[in-house]
């Protein structure tokens, strides 16, 4: 079987065509600036490497149709025809409280997705454009949605609301939702497999570490609290984005600085994490770099970042009452070996230790922990398209 997953984004839109056998993907790309001049599809096989094809791209539609036209061309492509397309899996971010798992896409569906264009506005339209391209392009085949939100939905009520008006809560949804739920439900199966252990017998902390990051406390394959909040700003810091806050900062930023609501929002989610903290950029790379040719505020952003991952992982050790692994995935996460040995440095309260030489890996499927450490720490790549894959097919199946 051949699935191909989708990720639109608003003005981009990633896709992998997936081998089901090999769970091996045939061939991927990216198209950008979508509805803007100079858009381009990059498509990706391991026959040809690299194809870029320049265009006209208004719309996802049309975008879509030319990745279609890719998979399929008698040069660059990797299948015959668009029948060998057994489903369409799309990654969509919000799946409010109304999914709390994947589903094939009816009528009904696509109406629940709509119903949560409130909850996120930058993403949810696009993610709908997406499906609803698919559907006209190709009808016959099955289009499933799997949900960054959906994982979460295994929270508790305690763990998901905040200290507001429960009437917010039942006006407007106001809770916790929680993100990446896809990536940290993939890399507790991988651990899974790691420690020989049914996964409902383990209690992890999972540490999705890029640009966006995240953690989750996940009990017996469950997630049951997650740094994330109503929208992907809350947690730790990231590369752009503020985390967790005295909310009483953003009345004042707004009053001392003019800013309307609009732009508050943008503020906190493009001009601060370890961009406004080091003023050296947004991606790791380039502030442990600065970091190491003595950069004060560099080395304070990649402080702020360990510490407040660090305390995620005791109070998250504290809701699960113990906590078997430890799993670091997500482009910092993976290959990062500095930045894990600082968030694990003086963890050894809760049998966390690292093998400084295992700890020198990047991007590969390792349990990096000492020997005598009885909380293992593991790297686990992520893979967000096998496991939309994977839940495609169990569903079309
Ligand atoms: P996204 O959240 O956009 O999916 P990724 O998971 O790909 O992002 O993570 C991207 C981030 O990972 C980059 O911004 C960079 O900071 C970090 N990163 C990637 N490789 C390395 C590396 N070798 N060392 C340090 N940081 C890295």
């Amino acid at each position: 079987m051949k699935i191909l997953v989708i990720n639109c984004g608003s003005s981009s839109l990633k896709y992998q065509l997936l081998d089901m056998d090999t769970h091996n993907p045939l061939a991927k790309g990216l198209v950008e600036r979508i509805g803007m001049p100079g858009a381009v599809l990059t498509h990706r096989t391991a026959a040809i490497g690299k194809k870029v094809i320049e265009a006209d791209i208004p719309d996802h539609k049309v975008g879509i149709s030319l990745v279609l036209e890719a998979l399929v061309h008698p040069e660059y492509g990797v299948i015959t025809g668009l029948e060998e397309i057994s489903a369409v899996g799309h990654r969509v971010v919000h799946g409010g409280e109304r999914f709390s798992k994947s589903v094939i896409v009816n009528e009904e569906v696509l109406e629940g997705l709509r119903e949560c264009i409130e909850l996120a506005p930058l993403h949810s339209p696009p993610n709908i454009a997406g499906i609803e391209a698919c559907q006209k392009l190709m009808p016959k085949v099955p289009q499933v949605v799997v949900f960054d939100t959906a994982f979460h939905q295994t929270m508790p009520p305690y763990a998901y609301l905040y200290g507001l008006p429960y009437e917010l809560y039942e006006k407007y949804k106001i809770r916790k939702y929680g993100f990446h739920g896809t990536s940290h439900k993939y890399v507790s199966q991988r651990a899974a497999k790691l420690l020989r252990k049914p996964l409902t017998e383990l209690k992890l902390i999972s540490c999705h570490l890029g640009n966006g990051s995240s953690i989750t406390a996940i009990k017996g394959g469950k997630s049951i609290e997650t740094s994330m909040g109503f929208t992907p700003l809350e947690g730790l810091m990231m590369g752009t984005r503020s985390g967790d806050l005295d909310p009483a900062i953003v009345a004042f930023i707004m009053e001392k600085e003019k800013l309307s609501s609009e732009e508050i929002n943008d503020f906190l989610n493009k001009k601060c994490g370890v961009l406004g903290v080091s003023g050296v950029s947004s991606d790791f790379r380039d502030i442990e770099d600065a970091a190491a040719e003595g950069n004060y505020r560099a080395q304070l952003a990649l402080q702020i970042f360990a510490h407040d991952v660090k305390k995620y992982i005791g109070a998250y050790a504290a809701v699960l009452n113990g906590v078997d692994a430890v799993i670091f995935t997500a482009g910092l996460g993976e290959n990062s070996g500095s930045m894990r040995a600082d968030i694990c440095n003086n963890l050894d309260i809760f049998g966390i230790l690292l093998d400084p030489e295992k700890n020198k890996i990047r991007g590969e499927e390792v349990d990096i922990s000492a020997a005598d450490a009885t909380c293992r720490v593991l790297v686990i790549p992520t893979n967000e398209e096998l496991m939309i894959a994977l839940d495609t097919e169990a569903l079309v199946k």
